[in-house]
Parts: C-alpha cells; sequence; structure tokens
C-alpha cells in the first residue's frame, strides 16, 4: 500500500519552544542540569527521544521554568533528537520520528563505538556521558495511537518493582526490547541483572493528546520523589494526578512483525484487549491469518502507522496474577 492510508490525529498539544535550553554549561546542547550541594541520585531524564513526541518535552520544559531544585543529587534533564523534532509540522505530525533512523535503537556498544554516521548517532555520542553517569533514568514517550499510559520496564525485577510503587495508572509492560537494536533504556548497566540502576520508559498516551502531558508530569513528579531527588512536598500545585494502586504487570511474550506491506488488523484495537482463546485471528499479513498464540492473550501497542517490513505492529502478553 502506499500514499497516506492514515488520518493522521489531532493536534491538541502545542509543541514546546526549546530554544532557551540549547545553551547548556556541559556544553552538549539541550542538556541540563540541576544540582543539590549533598549528595544523591543522579537522576536523568529525557524527552524527544522520538522528534514527534513531545508530552514529555513539554513536561520537562514546565519543571526546568518551575525553578525546582533536587535536595540531594543531581537532575540532569535532555531533549534528545532535537534535530528531527526541528522538522515537526502539524500538518504531516507523523513523519518527524527521527532525521536517519530511530534514535532509541542504537544503544548498543558496537553501534555507538563504531565507524557509521548518522544523526542520531551523533547525538546519542552526545548524550552518552550522561546515560553513562546516571543511576536513575526516565525516558518519556509518547503513543501512535490512543491509550492508557504505559511503563515500559525491561525484564529486571527492581525495575518493574520500581514501576508498580509508583502510585499511577500506568499498566506496567515487562519488555525484552527489539531485535532491530538496543533502546536507551536497556544501555549498558541498565540491563545488568546484579546492578542497582533503574531504568523506566513512560508512554504517555496518543502523541498528542492533552491526557499525554497530564500523565507526563504525574510520572516525573513520582519519579523524582521515588528516587529521592525531591520529597513529595516539594511537587508544585497540580502536577500530581491521584494516587491509584496499578495493575498487575504484562509480561510481553511475543512480537508481531510485518512480513508484508499487506498487513491489517481485523478490527480497531487501541492495546489493553484481552482475547480470550488462543488461535483467534487479529490481523492479516500478505493474505495469511495473525493469531494469538494463547488463551488470554492481551494486545499492547497495536498499530500499523509506521508500517514497514519488518516493524513491530503489536506485541502479545500475559497478565500476571
Ligand atoms: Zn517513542
Amino acid at each position: 500500500m502506499s500514499g497516506q492510508p492514515f488520518k493522521a490525529h489531532a493536534v491538541s498539544l502545542t509543541p514546546p519552544e526549546l530554544s532557551g535550553w540549547a545553551a547548556s554549561a556541559t556544553g552538549v546542547a539541550h542538556v541540563q542540569e540541576r544540582s543539590a550541594a549533598a549528595s544523591g541520585p543522579e537522576v536523568l531524564v529525557t524527552a524527544l527521544v522520538h522528534g514527534n513526541e513531545y508530552s514529555g518535552a513539554l513536561a520537562l520544559d514546565e519543571f526546568l521554568r518551575s525553578g525546582l531544585r533536587p535536595r540531594c543529587g543531581r537532575i540532569t534533564a535532555v531533549f534528545c533528537n532535537t534535530a528531527a523534532f526541528a522538522r515537526f509540522d502539524a500538518s504531516q505530525p507523523d513523519a518527524s520520528r527521527f532525521v536517519d533512523e530511530d534514535f532509541n535503537r542504537v544503544w548498543s556498544p558496537e553501534r555507538l563505538d563504531g565507524a557509521r554516521q548518522s544523526t542520531e548517532l551523533a547525538r546519542a555520542r552526545e548524550i552518552r556521558p550522561f546515560v553513562e553517569r546516571a543511576t536513575h533514568l526516565l525516558d518519556l514517550h509518547s503513543m501512535h495511537e490512543p491509550c492508557e499510559p504505559l511503563l515500559v520496564t525491561g525484564l529486571l525485577p527492581r525495575n518493574i518493582a520500581f514501576a508498580q510503587g509508583l502510585g499511577t495508572a500506568g499498566q506496567v509492560i515487562v519488555d525484552a526490547g527489539h531485535a532491530d537494536g538496543v533502546r536507551m533504556r536497556d544501555y549498558g548497566p541498565f540491563g545488568e541483572a546484579g546492578g542497582a540502576r533503574l531504568a523506566l520508559l513512560l508512554e504517555a498516551g496518543q502523541h498528542w493528546a492533552s491526557s499525554s502531558l497530564d500523565a507526563a508530569r504525574n510520572v516525573l513528579m513520582r519519579f523524582l520523589v521515588a528516587s529521592g531527588a525531591l520529597a513529595r512536598g516539594d511537587v508544585p500545585e497540580g502536577w500530581l494526578l491521584p494516587d491509584v494502586l496499578p495493575p498487575p504487570p504484562i509480561t510481553v511474550t511475543d512480537r508481531v512483525v510485518a512480513k508484508s506491506m499487506d498487513f491489517a488488523f481485523v478490527q480497531d484495537f487501541r492495546g489493553g484487549e484481552t482475547i480470550p482463546q488462543a488461535g483467534t485471528v487479529i490481523a492479516h499479513d500478505a493474505g495469511e491469518p495473525v493469531v494469538t498464540p494463547y488463551d488470554d492473550c492481551v494486545l499492547v501497542m497495536p498499530s500499523v502507522r509506521q508500517l514497514r517490513l519488518g516493524v513491530t505492529t503489536v506485541r502479545l502478553g500475559r497478565r500476571a496474577g
């Protein structure tokens, strides 16, 4: 299929103005630090890993403008793929995810230390020292389709427990990552079973929905409190959503990958649907049925908006408990 099969979702959020954060004492553009005299957690909050996902950048911009400072340790705020974000065009809002390649697939030593060049590799190489020093990483994303917020933890129990303890309605997704490259949140020590570093990726909701900004603010503040950088009483009025007992985690077991450009779901899945019976057809790919592999299979982030060969169209998972 060619052309533009999708109507873009409404752009309800105005993109942030980030030029004021370009100049940086660190020498790396769009990296801002807020430090306390007392030692403490080394917190890194990243936004715009994908250039069209700016709800997290809005929350981070508000945080920086608020003047909040950590009680101990350091909070580093990074606007990652600013080159892609600079191309954001509300009339083609899906087009500015990246410039050359997905910034969130280059986080292996082989790619970062390799000879290949791209806009995203150059930026990842600049940001790498901040990722390497972080004890706590919160990476703020959003989703192609309208969906309740998700907290993507990777497989390590410490990250799952941290995410469940935040007290948000975000559905914890236990997920090994992508076959086509390593995510920033899985880089190096963040993926070591014996370590203590924490990494969490928020999928706040649809990219340009105002509820995604609410979710990003809420998770950002809860993350800063849970890491010890802020006290709960420091959080400005209106930033936190009510405490919620989170649902049990969903563990991703399978990824459905497009084998053709003729891939379509059998209905307008939004994510979170539980398909009771194994063998239920959920999509067709080049005329072949795509079926659920087991009973009570949960669909996670279904989307064909970025369809190309090899792209993940939906994750399949089991709900704990
Ligand atoms: Zn993203």
